[in-house]
C-alpha cells in the first residue's frame, strides 16, 4: 500500500446521536509509524458537532440509565462477539496506526479487549453492597449505584482500542452515556468500534467524536452537561483536565503516567527476571505506563542482571508490524522518538552511566528506537526519576530493603511495581510499603480483569478493571422508608 492510499473499509466518519458524519474541523494524517506513509486523513469534530454529541448523550441518559442490568449486560455482550468476529480486522488496523507486532495485538490486546466487555456484562449483574435494614428505627435504609450522567471519555495513543474498552465497558454497563475521543494520533480502531457501538446501542448512547487535545478535548471537559471526566494520558493533561472540571465540579476519573520500579534481591531468579525484562521492559516499545523501566538490583547481584538484561534487549527482534517473530515496533511518532532519543543522549553525558546496548534511532524510513539498556543511573539523574516512555530500561545497584523501598518510593509516580525474589517474606514486607497500585512479585505486566488498575500520587486516582472501576461511573445512593 503506497502512501495516501485509504484502507478500502476504513470509515473515518464520526458517530454523532447515531449517524455516522464527517468531521468538519481541521483535518489531521494519520500516520503508519514504521513507515512514515499516510495511512488516513480524519477530520476533527466541530465545535457544533462536538456540542450535539454532548447533547445527543445527555438525550440519551434517561431511557439508557433505566435498562436492566441483564438488558445492558447483553448489549456488552453483542459488542464483545462482534470485537471476536472481527479480530482479524481490529488487530490489523490497530498495529498499522500504532506500529504494533501484529502478533502481539492478535495473541495479547484483543483477548482481553474482548474480555473487558464480558467482564463487565457479568460484573454489573451481581453488585454488592450493604443490607437493606432498619438502621433508623421505623425506617428502612436501602443502598442503590445509580449511573452519573453523561462521562467524557478521553483516550491515549499506545493501546488505542484497549482504552477504549476499559472505558466504555464499565461506563456502559452502569447506565452512562458517553461522548468518546480517541488520541489523534490513533482515532482508527475506535472509528471502526462506532460501526458496531452504533447498531448494539440506542442513539446517543455512545458518540464518538475526534480531534486534539485543545479543540475538541478541552471543550468537551468543560461542557456543562458532561458530569464525569475519565483520563488516559500525561500528567500534564490530567492537570489541566483537573482544572477544567473545577469549573463545573465534575467527578474525575485519571490514568496519568508512570515509572514502574523493579526491585531485584540477589536471591531472585535471575533467569526467570531476564526473560521478563525482555517482556516487559521492550513490550509496546516501552510505550506502557507499567512498563518496567527502572530497575533497582542488590549490588552483588549488579553486574550479573546488567549483562543479562543486555543481552536479553540485544536478542529482541525489532521490525514492522508484519515482519516474522517481530517482537517490537517503532514509537509513535518522530516527535516522541526525539523526546526519547534526548533522555538517553542527556544520561550518556553522565561519567557514571554506561549504555550498554542501544541508544540510537534506527536509520531509515519510520520512527524505531534501539532497545536500550542503561546500567550505573543513580536515584537523582533524570532519567531515574521522569517518565521515558520508551524502549529503556535503567538499572541501579542497592544495598539492603530499607534503601531500596526509600527509592522506589522517591518517584512522583505510583502506578505499579514489581519485586523480585525467592524469599516470599521478603517480597511480601517489601510490595506492603511501596506506594503503587500495584505490586507483581516475581513477574511484571500480567493484567487480570477482575484485578484492578490505577496509581497513587501524580499517577492519578480513579480504577480501571475490575469491581472498583463499576464503582466509580456509579454514584452510592441512600434511599430510606419510613413505615407505618
Ligand atoms: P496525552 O495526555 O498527550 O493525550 C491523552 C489524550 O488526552 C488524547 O486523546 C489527547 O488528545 C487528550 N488531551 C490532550 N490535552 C487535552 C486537554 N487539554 N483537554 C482534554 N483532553 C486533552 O497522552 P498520550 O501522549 O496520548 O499518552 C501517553 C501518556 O499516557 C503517558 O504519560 C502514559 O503514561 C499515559 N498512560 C497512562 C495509562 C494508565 O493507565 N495510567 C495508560 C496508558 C497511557
Amino acid at each position: 500500500m503506497t502512501s495516501d492510499t485509504p484502507q478500502p473499509s476504513l470509515d473515518t466518519r464520526l458517530l454523532i446521536g447515531g449517524e455516522r458524519v464527517p468531521g468538519l474541523g481541521a483535518a489531521e494524517s494519520i500516520l503508519d509509524p514504521a513507515t512514515g506513509e499516510r495511512i488516513a486523513t480524519v477530520a476533527e469534530a466541530s465545535p457544533e458537532q462536538l456540542e450535539a454529541a454532548v447533547q445527543a448523550a445527555a438525550d440519551a441518559f434517561e431511557a439508557w440509565s433505566q435498562t436492566t442490568p441483564a438488558h445492558r449486560a447483553r448489549r456488552l455482550l453483542d459488542l464483545a462477539a462482534h470485537l471476536e468476529r472481527e479480530a482479524e480486522g481490529y488487530a490489523a488496523l490497530e498495529s498499522r496506526n500504532t506500529g504494533k507486532p501484529l502478533q502481539a495485538m492478535r495473541q495479547d490486546e484483543m483477548p482481553g479487549i474482548i474480555d473487558v466487555f464480558r467482564f463487565f456484562a457479568g460484573a454489573v449483574r451481581v453488585q454488592t453492597g450493604p443490607l437493606a435494614a432498619e438502621y433508623a428505627r421505623g425506617h428502612t435504609s436501602m443502598i442503590r449505584r445509580d449511573p452519573v450522567g453523561v462521562v467524557a471519555s478521553i483516550a491515549p495513543w499506545n493501546y488505542p482500542l484497549m482504552m477504549a474498552a476499559w472505558k466504555l465497558a464499565p461506563a456502559l454497563a452502569a447506565g452512562n452515556t458517553v461522548v468518546i475521543k480517541p488520541s489523534e494520533q490513533t482515532p482508527l480502531t475506535m472509528l471502526k468500534l462506532a460501526g458496531a457501538l452504533n447498531d448494539a446501542l440506542p442513539k446517543g448512547v455512545v458518540n464518538v467524536v475526534c480531534g486534539r487535545g485543545e479543540t475538541v478535548g478541552a471543550p468537551l471537559v468543560a461542557h456543562p452537561r458532561v458530569r464525569m471526566v475519565s483520563l488516559t494520558g500525561d500528567v500534564a493533561t490530567g492537570q489541566k483536565v483537573l482544572a477544567a472540571a473545577a469549573g463545573t465540579l465534575k467527578r474525575t476519573h485519571l490514568e496519568l503516567g508512570g515509572k514502574a520500579p523493579v526491585i531485584v534481591f540477589a536471591d531472585a531468579d535471575l533467569e526467570s527476571l531476564a526473560a521478563g525484562m525482555r517482556v516487559f521492559g521492550f513490550y509496546n516499545a516501552g510505550q506502557d505506563c507499567t512498563a518496567a523501566c527502572r530497575l533497582y538490583v542488590q549490588a552483588p547481584a549488579f553486574e550479573r542482571v546488567v549483562d543479562a538484561v543486555t543481552q536479553a534487549a540485544r536478542t529482541l527482534t525489532v521490525g514492522l508490524q508484519t515482519d516474522r517473530d517481530v517482537e517490537m515496533g517503532p514509537v509513535i511518532s518522530a516527535e516522541h522518538r526525539a523526546r526519547v532519543a534526548g533522555f538517553v543522549t542527556r544520561a550518556a553525558t553522565e561519567r557514571h552511566i554506561t549504555v550498554t546496548t542501544g541508544g540510537q534511532s534506527r536509520a531509515g524510513a519510520g520512527f524505531f528506537y534501539e532497545p536500550t539498556v542503561i546500567a550505573g543511573a543513580r536515584q537523582s539523574d533524570e532519567i531515574v526519576q521522569r517518565e521515558i516512555f520508551g524502549p529503556v530500561v535503567t538499572l541501579t545497584p542497592f544495598t539492603d530493603a530499607t534503601q531500596v523501598v526509600r527509592w522506589a518510593n522517591d518517584s512522583e509516580y505510583g502506578l505499579a511495581s514489581s519485586v523480585w525474589t525467592r524469599d516470599v517474606g521478603l517480597a511480601m514486607q517489601v510490595a506492603a510499603r511501596l506506594q503503587y497500585g500495584c505490586t507483581w512479585i516475581n513477574t511484571h505486566g500480567t493484567f487480570a480483569r477482575e484485578m484492578p488498575h490505577g496509581g497513587f500520587k501524580r499517577s492519578g486516582y480513579g480504577k480501571d478493571l475490575s469491581m472498583y472501576a463499576l464503582e466509580d461511573y456509579t454514584v452510592p445512593r441512600h434511599v430510606m422508608v419510613r413505615l407505618g
